[in-house]
């Protein structure tokens, strides 16, 4: 039943038939655990138990795992994590508590004092709150780049011999801009080459934007892949969550990594994913990428905006890249569902212009949300320089590409003409 002949759009529904986590001979759909503990039928199996847990010469995907505490492993985690390293083409999932706690939890086995960290220089504004509030606390270097820039990046990696990690997003939140992931892979295994294994260098991307269903960045030689699960994954906007997928080497780690930190998923949070989010995915994204299309292309079209970036608008200066490495489970090419648009005035005027638009928005319509986060079924609008990346200071986020004035917008599965319908009332009120 497991034969990998099925199609993604098949496996994210069904999973795997018979999981080593469940007996699903009674369940068609998993039940959530709930069990903080777990029986053991003697000690010599508790003793196993502890023995094999974050062993890498055992495979916790394959093998019944002896459950012991929530906090270590349990099922209904495990059987998320397994179609999650499914979706992403990876070889294990880890999960946590939020994508932050994530991204915290994949840099921190990665990353020791006296190591550099090289971020693209425009990333989600918590990710640059963490790189700048606390990593250099930890002893931990940070340096903003622009990561699509490979002579500035490979003079850094020449001149930098402690750079352990390079991090970005792609799409980038907000600005949509794309990194060039096969780029970006070739020139660290030009780098990794003169390297002893140990100093390899890694490459570690933030896939939330993209989802596995538009982008499968370990497929173009990225190392590691982070999640926020809160977004499109999860779909649905009820619970939070984050997971990182990539090589099996890195399991053993991240699992002791969550032991000891403790940021786990919540079994009762791991369950939506599961069972609502992955499986849909496909279905979701497809009409959220159409009504992000209409409406890029209502936007695009309308006096009152300046600009707009959507990896689907040929407009879009990253189009042809858009279009080799985003691509659905089917080959087709998938540009997303996020919207970044800017009003057409100077600064302060479209900044004002795109506070009264989203002000109108929030009390007059029915389609579109005022509200922060992305990747549910309604459409949702934000204003990125005042929220999600306030903690980004506004030279910094010039210097990113984040324009005071600009308005993201993360689209849902309403009817498109009732977003277009909607946004051109708002936009005449501006
Ligand atoms: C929301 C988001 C995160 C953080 O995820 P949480 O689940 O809110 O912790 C990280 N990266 C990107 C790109 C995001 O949009």
């Amino acid at each position: 039943m497991n034969e990998p002949t099925y199609r993604p759009q098949t496996r994210l529904i069904h999973g795997q038939m018979r999981s080593p986590h469940w007996n699903y001979a009674d369940h068609i759909v998993p039940p959530i655990s709930s069990s903080t503990s777990y029986r053991l039928e003697s000690s010599a199996r508790g003793a196993e138990g502890f023995q094999e847990f974050a062993n890498p010469e055992f495979n916790r995907h394959t093998s019944a795992p002896i459950y012991i505490y929530d906090r270590l492993d349990e099922p209904s985690r495990g059987m998320l994590e397994d179609n999650l390293a499914e979706a992403e083409g990876g070889e294990t999932c880890v999960t946590f508590s939020t994508g932050m706690a994530a991204i915290s939890a994949a840099l921190g086995v990665l990353l020791k004092a006296g190591d550099t960290l090289v971020s693209h220089h425009t990333v989600y504004g918590c990710t640059y709150s963490l790189f700048t509030n606390w990593f250099p606390r930890l002893g931990i270097r940070v340096e903003f780049v622009d990561l699509n820039d490979r002579a500035a990046l490979g003079e850094l990696l020449a001149r930098d011999l402690n750079v352990m990690v390079v991090y970005g997003e792609s799409p980038c939140n907000p600005t949509l801009e794309l990194l060039d992931l096969r780029g970006l892979s070739d020139e660290l295994t030009r780098v990794n080459a003169d390297r002893a294994p140990r100093r390899r260098v890694f490459s570690v991307l933030d896939n939330t934007f993209a989802t596995p269903f538009c982008q499968r960045p370990l497929q173009h030689g990225i190392d590691l892949v982070v999640h926020s699960l809160t977004k499109n994954i999860g779909g649905f906007g009820t619970d939070m969550g984050g997971a990182v997928i990539g090589p099996m080497l890195l399991e053993p780690d991240l699992l002791l990594y969550r032991k000891d930190f403790g940021a786990v998923l919540s079994p009762k949070s791991a369950w939506p994913p599961l069972v609502h989010g992955l499986p849909t995915l496909p279905l979701r994204l497809r009409q959220q990428q159409l009504n992000a299309l209409r409406v890029a292309e209502f936007l695009e079209a309308h006096p009152k905006v300046d600009h707009v970036r959507y990896p689907g608008l040929p407009s879009h200066p990253q189009h042809e890249l858009a279009r080799r490495q985003m691509r659905d489970f089917d080959g087709e090419f998938a540009p997303g569902s996020l919207v970044y648009f800017v009003l057409a005035g100077e600064p302060s005027a479209a900044r004002a212009g795109g506070a009264r638009l989203m002000d109108v928005l929030a009390t007059k319509s029915l389609a579109i949300t005022l509200a922060v986060s992305l990747g549910q079924l309604r459409t949702l609008v934000e204003h990125p320089a005042s929220m999600t990346h306030a903690p980004v200071p506004p030279d910094k986020q010039l210097e990113a590409g984040i324009d005071p004035g600009g308005i993201r917008l993360s689209l849902g599965i309403e009817h498109p003409d009732d977003l277009i319908r909607d946004l051109e009332r708002a936009l005449a009120a501006v």
